[in-house]
């Protein structure tokens, strides 16, 4: 496997040439003060040589060694540890934390570049930090200020970590049906007691404290999700005066054996009446949980974009190195017995189709965290308002598209090693097998298009759809003539989903099933409207400048290569979608 770069250049012109992300940081007051232009270049430098030096060598010893699980002890592989030490010194955990907790207060945008990066190195190390700060986000944002300071800068700072506990074995979807229970005590606090299944980061060595988030009703709570509140649950009390206390009366029951990100501890965890804080308001949990989900969900879309350029980066390596017959146009390295397989022409599709979904994720989850930082910084209303509702819209499509096709992209990277693309000494097989839980955990890819068809699409009225395709359309009637072979095609697209979403809109007024049968399908096709989106956004930005640099000549010709072989995939989509859902009740389920 190729040593992991990071994709700096390729960050750099998608924050500073394609969306200009200063001019709105400097519109935004509270970023404006403590990042620009520069600052974020210096920051990504240095997470890219921290991700790549001390991280991405750990991925596959990682993957071999696995966790292990003694007695409630967990252990992570070797050299998990003095990384993890490293990374939070680095300040990395606290990166997009509140400065008046100790975090580094940088906005999404760059967090996400971080992210990508972290997860590039080690999916199964960047899981650790990840849900560290997406427990740190529901805590500031839902806590009492008590909780904030015991807890927010020992966490920002790495010494503490956090895990997200909403799973139990009979309920992962449908978290109304949880049974973990919270007995209100005379002290204020909450005695919890319960089992949850899949947590990831429940248990492990490398860090003093873990700070468990977990979903409990009350005793009275009324049944389904209104009756779910929101726990702050320490492994170890924490006293007073801020210092360590007694263990509190919680364990880890066992570690999950997996298929990939097998670094990342997977626990069994079981609350035997432990001492847990209500965060934010008793039933409201699902709402406190929620906070944390807009960011988490989209870190898995990117998790998946980290994957897909890891594979890519080792893919294209040994395209240009692996020789294997001559081109189909006669022989391009007549010093050798054949070319090499970049000259195929199915091997440059695959080598293509991965940079450019790699590259339009990489654009789309900037563009979904600038509405992130833009919803949570804009002192205007109205502005924040929208893209609050933009933030709803393309949550799920970020977590499911970028998810969907990280499988399809690492799949590639695989296949252009042929039979050393199966073995494991060479790396990609187990980014497609880590690659595989994006698509399930933080909610299935199946739930986040019922989110998007159901509640944001159809719950909006096509409100918030109409925020994103009226911008799409403006763009399109702004852009000068000779982006004209980009901006057709996507103004066709639009349209072509505009109509598919009346026509979903129409039928699920007459048949509950319309929904669920057509929004797989509908999200992708939605996904391939938005990356051209972007594709077109970063023609513009390489425009009239690849004569000078190979760099946009790059850029150029991917754009055209994404416009002529991956866009047309919405028509078949879009045929399926209007299929509606008869065809899926012909059998009954004996028939199967
Ligand atoms: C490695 C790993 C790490 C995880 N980490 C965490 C963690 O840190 N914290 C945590 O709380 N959980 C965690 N999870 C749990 C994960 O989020 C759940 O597994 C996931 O949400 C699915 O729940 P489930 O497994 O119970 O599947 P189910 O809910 O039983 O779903 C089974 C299938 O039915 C489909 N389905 C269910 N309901 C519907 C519906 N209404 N309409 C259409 N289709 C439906 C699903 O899409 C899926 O395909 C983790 C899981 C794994 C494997």
């Amino acid at each position: 496997m190729a040593d992991y770069k990071a994709p700096l250049r390729d960050m750099r012109f998608v924050l500073n040439e394609v969306f200009e992300v200063s001019r709105l940081w400097a519109e935004l007051p509270a970023l404006a003060e403590v990042v620009d232009e520069e600052t974020a270049n210096a920051i990504l430098e240095e997470a890219g040589k921290v991700t790549a030096g001390s991280i991405a060598p750990l991925n596959r010893s990682g993957d071999e060694e696995g966790c292990s699980w003694d007695n409630g002890v967990v252990k992570t592989p070797a050299g998990f540890p003095e990384a993890y030490r490293t990374y939070a010194e680095g300040g990395w955990v606290g990166v997009g934390g509140s400065p008046e907790f100790g975090g580094m207060g940088m906005p999404k945008v760059i967090g996400a570049q971080v992210e990508e990066m972290v997860n590039s190195a080690s999916l199964s190390f960047g899981l650790y930090p990840m849900l560290t700060s997406g427990a740190c986000l529901s805590i500031l944002n839902h806590a009492s200020e008590e909780l904030k300071a015991q807890y927010l800068p020992n966490m920002y700072e790495g010494r503490w970590a956090g895990s997200m506990c909403l799973t139990e074995p009979h309920a992962g979807t449908d978290l109304g049906i949880i049974r973990t229970k919270a007995e209100p005590q005379a002290d204020g606090s909450y005695r919890v007691s319960g089992t949850k299944i899949f947590i990831t980061g429940g248990e492990h060595d490398l860090t003093e404290n873990i700070i468990h988030l977990v979903l409990a009703k009350l005793p009275d709570a009324p049944a389904g999700p209104k009756g779910i509140s929101l726990f702050l649950v320490p492994k170890i009390m924490v006293n007073a005066d801020g210092s360590l206390g007694e263990k509190n009366a919680l364990g880890c029951g066992s570690i999950e054996h997996k298929m990939g990100i097998k670094a990342s501890a997977t626990c069994v965890m079981n609350f035997d009446g432990a001492t847990g804080y209500l965060i934010g308001e008793v039933n409201k949990g699902l709402a406190a949980m929620f906070t944390m989900m807009n960011y988490e969900r989209l870190g898995v879309g990117i998790q998946g974009l980290s994957l897909g350029e890891r594979s890519y980066q080792s893919a294209i390596e040994y395209a240009r190195e692996r020789i294997q017959s001559r081109a189909p146009t006669g022989p391009v390295a007549k010093d050798k017995a054949a070319d090499p397989i970049i000259v195929h022409p199915d091997v440059r599709r695959m080598l293509l189709t991965m940079k450019a979904l790699n590259e339009g994720g990489r654009a789309f989850s900037s563009y979904v965290a600038m509405q992130l930082d833009t919803a949570k910084y804009s002192e205007d209303r109205e502005t924040a308002k929208r893209a609050d509702e933009l933030v709803a819209l393309l949550t799920p499509v970020a977590k499911a598209f970028l998810t969907d096709m990280a499988l399809e992209t690492t799949v590639h990277g695989q296949q252009i090693f042929g039979g050393h693309g199966f073995i494991r000494e060479w790396g990609q097989e187990q980014l497609v097998r880590d690659c595989r839980i994006t698509q399930i955990y933080e909610g299935t890819n199946g739930i986040q298009s019922l989110d998007l068809m159901g509640r944001k699409i159809v719950g909006s009225g096509g409100s918030y759809y109409k925020h994103f395709a009226d911008e799409i359309k403006a763009f399109v009637a702004s852009a000068d003539a000779s982006l004209a072979e980009f901006t057709k095609p996507l103004a066709a697209a639009v349209q072509n989903l505009d109509e598919l979403t009346a026509w979903v809109l129409d039928r699920a007024k007459s048949n509950p099933n319309e929904i669920g049968a057509a929004s797989v399908e509908y999200l992708q096709a939605f996904g391939y409207t938005a990356y051209a989106y972007m594709w077109a956004l970063m023609a513009r930005a390489a425009l009239g400048k690849e004569a000078q640099d190979e760099f946009y000549a790059s850029k150029l010709g991917t754009a055209r290569f994404y416009f002529a072989r991956l866009l047309p995939r919405i028509h078949s989509l879009s045929a399926s979608v209007k299929a509606g859902s008869e065809s899926l009740y012909l059998l009954d389920a004996a028939q199967f």
